[in-house]
């Protein structure tokens, strides 16, 4: 079972990854949501998985 990441638990300076193409992605703001899932209810994906913290 692979773990959602909500966009309250992505903070500025973490790097995410996906594990099959390489792509990372650097949070440079924080959103500051109050709802973890305010913004990312699917999750942040990429070729259909989801992103892991680096
Ligand atoms: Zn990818
Ligand atoms: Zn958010």
């Amino acid at each position: 079972m692979i773990k959602i990441t909500h966009c309250h638990e992505m903070k500025e300076g973490d790097v995410f990854v996906c594990g099959d193409c390489g792509l990372e992605l650097t949070v440079t703001k924080s959103c500051g949501c109050a709802d973890e899932s305010a913004c990312s209810e699917q999750g942040f994906n990429c070729c259909g998985e989801e992103m892991q913290k680096k």
